[in-house]
């Protein structure tokens, strides 16, 4: 099926999915896109619409079905998927509207497919897309929708999922050292939250570079550089590092909450921590999971940990308000997080492959319900 120039659209299927993998082209607009939709069993899909230069279809695949085992594992009544199109996120305003309203006529007959914010998108882009098909969320709260990324629903449900994670590893979060690799909307609030319930920034990275100080971060002042345009790594005191050394500080907690395969088979014995909390999506290789696990390091994987955006989306699709969103966030993580740790515990397996069970057990029982759409 494969040639040298196009992936086999064949090649990352199994029983769950992807239920369709469809590639979207509007050339008048230099529109390209992907839309991966992965598993519908549980109802409409939802997951984000990326904008990257860089992203693959094997990835786009891996991050749809991170959202259906999230999705499944929180009990939604929405299946997975993801979306990438291609262009310069920092493209002007006018090029971005151009190419998102494209992008939003190419999905309208996905019906089964409700695009979210995502990097390099946000509620204003939803906006554009809900203007054009009636169908987004994340959407402005003008348009009575819950800003996910402004009140911080996926940081806020990092930090429950840490503050549940923390006594199965012997800590508590009172002086807790926390690592943060992101500062965006995921790492900004999860370190806010964090620090509410009296854990300590010790080290955070962007895109530009990392800085340290053990003594703690001042995450206004940092908030305050990104808002500039600047990096975390002008934050004046502490040391600045290489991106590469922050897998090494010294910490109770480290939060990958940027790119992919932040932790993998060649940096994660570096890693200096008890507890990882997975903020961004698919931020470990399955070899650093079951390094991770060898070492006693705990994982908590990404659709359990980082299910906050996603549960609130779902919340506003239903009409719901923002307290409710952060009811059922802490709600359904904080039981998720105890419900894979203390099975992984029981089992002797790594927390991710206790979680996997946990959301694919949910699935199957949909999909036994459903006659084809799976
Ligand atoms: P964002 O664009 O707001 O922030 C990303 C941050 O990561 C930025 O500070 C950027 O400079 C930094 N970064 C990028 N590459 C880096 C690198 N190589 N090293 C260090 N830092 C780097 O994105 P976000 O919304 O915070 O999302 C972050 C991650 O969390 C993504 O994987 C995303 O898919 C995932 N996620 C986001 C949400 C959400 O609600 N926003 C929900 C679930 C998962």
């Amino acid at each position: 099926m494969a040639t040298d120039s196009f992936p086999d659209p064949f090649a990352f299927g199994d029983e769950i999915g992807p239920s369709k993998i469809v590639y979207l082209q509007t050339p008048s607009v230099g529109l390209r896109a992907i839309v991966v939709i992965d598993n519908v069993a549980a109802g409409p899909a939802i997951g984000g619409a990326r904008m990257a230069p860089d992203v693959s279809v094997n990835e786009c695949f891996r991050l749809a079905r991170a959202m259906t085992l999230k999705n499944a594992a929180c009990g939604l009544r929405h299946g997975g998927a993801k979306s990438v199109i291609f262009a310069d996120p920092l493209m002007p305003r006018a090029e971005k509207e151009q190419l998102i309203r494209a992008f939003a006529n190419a999905i309208a007959p996905l019906h089964e497919y409700i695009p979210g914010p995502d990097m390099g998108t946000d509620e204003t882009a939803m906006g554009w897309i809900h203007d054009e098909i009636g169908r987004a969320v994340g959407l402005p709260a003008e348009m009575g929708g819950i800003p996910l990324d402004f009140i911080g629903a996926t940081g806020f449900g990092v930090a429950i999922s840490a503050a549940v994670a923390a006594p199965f590893v012997g800590l508590s979060l009172q002086g807790a050292r926390v690592v943060v690799q992101g500062f965006g909307a995921v790492g900004e609030h999860a370190s806010r939250y964090l620090e509410k319930r009296g854990a300590r920034l010790v080290g955070v990275a962007d895109i530009a570079g990392a800085i340290v100080d053990a003594d703690g971060l001042n995450i206004e002042a940092l908030a305050q550089l990104k808002r500039a345009g600047k990096s975390v790594s002008e934050y004046r005191g502490g040391r600045v590092i290489s991106n590469e050394s922050l897998v090494a500080v010294p910490c109770d907690i480290w939060i990958p909450a940027a790119r992919p395969d932040a932790l993998r088979a060649d940096n994660v014995a570096r890693l200096d921590c008890r507890l990882v909390v997975q903020g961004a999506n698919v931020p470990a290789t399955r070899e650093a999971e079951l390094i991770m696990f060898e070492r006693g390091v705990v994982s908590v994987p990404d659709f359990i940990a980082n299910a906050g955006g996603v549960v609130a989306a779902a919340v506003e699709y239903a009409g719901g308000s923002i307290p409710a969103a952060f009811a059922e966030i802490e709600e359904k993580i904080g039981l998720n997080t105890r419900m894979t740790l203390e099975r992984a515990r029981e089992a002797g397996a790594p927390p991710v492959d206790a979680a996997t069970k946990l959301a694919t057990s949910r699935l199957r029982r949909m999909m036994e319900l459903r006659r084809w759409r799976v």
